[in-house]
């Protein structure tokens, strides 16, 4: 199964023009709420990418725009349209109320048959998960908290001796508009500490690595025979266990130079799109979605719900379906779904390996150059190439390296010193207002131990949160 992403990135020609844009819209399910500017840049982005069905001059178009792609956002529903843990959409609130209905029979439980009709019941499962805007915010109730929300803590304790989590390896603490960063020593445990922790995404290090690890290359062609064959340049950092791997054992002075790319990086992060940016770009940088593997138990809940709903739905239409039909079905688009999977994988090896050039019109380097190769080219005949920005994007976007189902570049953890309060962007934030982020900071900057239901058996909180106030002090480099 292709998610939408991948499918757009694929065929992007060959589904079918209203496909497109239905799955385009639902993307705005992953933009933050936190930042209004990151709504607005994805209407201007999805209007610039389908100009032909939303910019057009024409009534049907002019009807599109002004009630969906509003500056509202609640026209298009969506997690972007409203506070943290708020459903945005009709679809959201069937889902919402479909969690009411577990909550409710979490609730009651232990009562008796005739116990259960007590209305009492049902406002405490409403509680449970209500969540109300401003000035009431503060009122109901506190978000509900899984035993897998404090892993992070978890795992950084246990950590081996080598490099920690990249999460944290490559995070940096910043004030709210980035003007300043702070050292790990500054605030991590210090309770009165106001800042944001950055925190890289595993899209965005590995990325980075990959393009790090490509200017060495180049740099190395461009000097001698021996240091060619010095050991390690032959490593190539272009999937995501590869980049793993790799970071495990980056030295030193590697640690820094890629941290130092990860600072441009996210100094220049900024809310909203930019100038030429297009849809999927804006989208990967300001998205917010977890990864596919090793993901955390809320987005690993919220798609094994997706899945049973689609399969309902799909049931459904099936049994509406006469065999006929369904014949009739694959006659007519068996072929087409072979074809798109054909070009998804032609596609795919083109922007890694080859360009498509007719050989005869150009020096042929080798059949599997890639852009790196391209750039030292051109470099060595004096074509100019740095600052050209066609250029210079077509480098990036082959140096990425995408983790599966994951958007986003960077996770701000928002850590305020006075009111103790800790709010996050990631997907599960925005989605139920409580992630794994929120839980590890609660322990490391007010000492918040998770409470007994969510411990597990033997565990020392207060020794957990010294030694991980430790390690993050220790282990932080500083550029
Ligand atoms: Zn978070």
């Amino acid at each position: 199964m292709h998610s939408f992403e991948e499918l757009h990135t694929a065929t992007n020609l060959t589904l079918p023009f209203p496909l497109q844009i239905m799955g385009d819209i639902l993307v705005a399910n992953y933009i933050s709420p936190k930042d209004r500017s990151d709504w607005l840049g994805f209407i201007k982005t999805l209007k610039e990418r389908h100009p032909e069905v939303l910019s057009a001059e024409n009534p049907q178009s002019q009807h599109i725009r002004d009630f969906y792609l509003n500056e509202n956002p609640r026209m298009l529903g969506g997690r972007a349209a409203t506070i943290p843990g708020q459903a945005g959409s009709n679809n959201g609130g069937e889902g919402k109320g479909r969690r009411m209905k577990e909550k409710f029979k979490r609730v009651t439980r232990h009562k008796r048959k005739d116990d259960k009709i007590n209305p009492m019941h049902l406002v405490s499962s409403l509680a449970l998960d209500l969540v109300m805007s401003e000035p009431l915010k503060n009122f109901a109730s506190e978000p509900e908290r899984t035993m897998a929300d404090w892993d992070m803590l978890r795992v950084l304790n246990r950590h081996p001796s080598g490099a920690i989590m990249l999460d944290f390896q490559y995070a940096f603490y910043t004030n709210k508009d980035k003007t300043k960063t702070f050292g790990a020593s500054e605030v991590i445990g210090n309770p009165n500490a106001t800042f944001t922790a950055q925190l890289p995404t595993a899209s965005n290090v590995y990325s980075h690595l990959n393009k790090m690890k490509g200017a060495g290359k180049a740099a190395v062609r461009a000097s001698s025979f021996h240091e060619m064959r010095c050991p390690g340049m032959d490593d190539e950092a272009d999937t995501p266990e590869k980049c793993s791997a790799l970071l495990a054992v980056l030295p030193p002075n590697q640690v820094i130079e890629l941290k130092s790319r990860l600072l441009s990086n996210l100094l220049a992060n900024t809310p909203g799109a930019k100038d030429g940016e297009t849809f999927w770009d804006f989208v990967r940088r300001r998205g917010q979605r977890n990864p596919k593997t090793s993901t955390t138990t809320r987005t690993k809940g919220r798609i094994a719900e997706n899945k049973k709903n689609r399969k309902k739905k799909s049931k459904k239409s099936k049994n509406k379906q006469s065999e006929d039909e369904k014949q009739k079905h694959q006659a007519k688009h068996g072929e087409e779904t072979e074809k798109s999977s054909g070009t998804a994988k032609a596609e795919e090896k083109g922007t890694k390996s080859k360009w498509g050039f007719d050989p005869d019109d150009f020096v042929v380097i080798d059949v599997d150059f890639d852009a790196n190769e391209i750039m030292d080219f051109m470099k060595e005949n004096d074509i100019k190439v740095a600052g050209d920005e066609l250029i210079e994007r077509l480098l990036d976007s082959t140096l990425t390296v995408r983790v599966p189902r994951q958007l986003g570049h960077w996770v701000e953890v928002e850590v305020d010193g006075t009111t103790k309060k800790i709010t996050c962007n990631c997907e599960d934030y925005n989605f139920d207002r409580f992630c794994p982020h929120c839980a590890s900071f609660e322990v490391l900057q007010f000492g918040k131990e998770p409470s007994n239901a969510h411990q597990k058996a033997g565990e020392k909180w207060g020794e957990i949160r010294k030694k991980c106030i430790e390690l993050l002090k220790k282990k932080e480099v500083t550029i």
